[in-house]
């Protein structure tokens, strides 16, 4: 709850993956590739922690093993300047893709390589692409079996490439101990519209994602989650030959405004991290959900039932 006259914190986070990695280019860039592609990630994440620091916010950082293990110095930077290191998987693949076994795989090295670099426990995941739904809900066992705290990996809306429109928009328990806590959605007209972050951002004028914000801030009441990647803020990214034309424009659509508008966002609103936000206080809850803030949220059933739509 913020203080009487404070306006909600939102939490700003940041995946943390070079423009080769993302899904829409998976069928094109070959992983065996990555290796010996230029890679971005590093300066543009300079960029980024120079941008935070100068409006004293501290964000959440969704950060992919395979980026960890190749770039520790930008990995230290991150925790040295007091932004939290969460979890992005390891080789970015979708989960759906995977089994559970893989799927263990994958987030225990990506969790141990990021614990290992910043002597910090790394409660937070988020899926590559929003990739946790109905077909692999057995994913929230392994987070929560792996030590995970919370998740935000499950996009209530429709999307070609993910979504599960009928679950909740704002953070529920999945499980004890484990919470979700969803990118942030716009409910209008039955609808639920992508309203924080992604390629929508880039595509939508500023104005109006301000004021989806603002809306789910003052009349749901809720803190909004807003996500971008680092290479949206890079223009001069080498361009990925031969894609198809939806993946090319939602890829490259106004990459040169990101920057501006972020730096917009940072002024507009008040922000914060995701564990801050979402998690109760450490040592008021250790046994996992029993603190003030896990209780006030509902259980996924009851969520369901909230938003009218079980
Ligand atoms: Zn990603």
């Amino acid at each position: 709850m913020p203080a009487a006259g404070q306006p909600l914190r939102n939490a700003m986070t940041i995946d943390v993956e070079d423009y080769f990695q993302v899904s829409a280019f998976a069928p094109y860039i070959d992983r065996a590739q990555w290796d010996g592609l230029e890679c971005r990630v590093e300066r543009n994440l300079e960029r980024i922690l120079a941008l935070l620091d100068r409006h004293g916010v501290k964000a959440t950082f969704f950060t992919l093993g395979w980026i960890a293990e190749r770039y520790p110095q930008a990995v230290r930077r991150i925790v040295d300047a007091g932004h939290e290191l969460a979890s992005h998987g390891h080789g970015h693949q979708r989960a759906s893709e995977l089994d559970p076994a893989q799927f263990r795989a994958d987030v225990t090295r990506a969790k141990a390589l990021l614990e290992d670099l910043s002597g910090r426990p790394v409660l937070g995941y988020r899926a590559p692409s929003f990739s946790i739904g109905p077909a692999n809900w057995w994913a929230f066992d392994v987070l929560g079996e792996t030590g995970h705290r919370y998740s935000s990996s499950v996009y209530p809306i429709r999307h070609d490439h993910y979504g599960m429109p009928d679950s909740p928009r704002f953070a529920y328990e999945v499980k004890p101990g484990l919470i979700e806590v969803p990118v942030t959605t716009l409910r209008l007209r039955g609808r639920n519209l992508p309203s924080s972050g992604g390629g929508y951002f880039r595509l939508l004028p500023y104005a109006l994602s301000r004021w989806m914000i603002r809306r789910v801030n003052e009349q749901d009441g809720q803190s909004a989650v807003f996500y971008f990647h680092p290479w949206e803020i890079d223009a001069e990214q080498p361009r990925v030959p031969g894609i198809d034309a939806k993946s090319r424009f939602r890829h490259y659509v106004n990459l040169r405004h990101t920057l501006g508008r972020i730096d917009r966002l940072l002024g507009d609103f008040r922000w914060g991290r995701m564990d801050e936000i979402f998690l109760p206080p450490s040592g008021a809850a250790q046994a996992a959900t029993t603190g003030a803030a896990a209780a006030a949220l509902p259980r996924l059933g009851a969520a369901l039932s909230h938003e009218g739509r079980l």
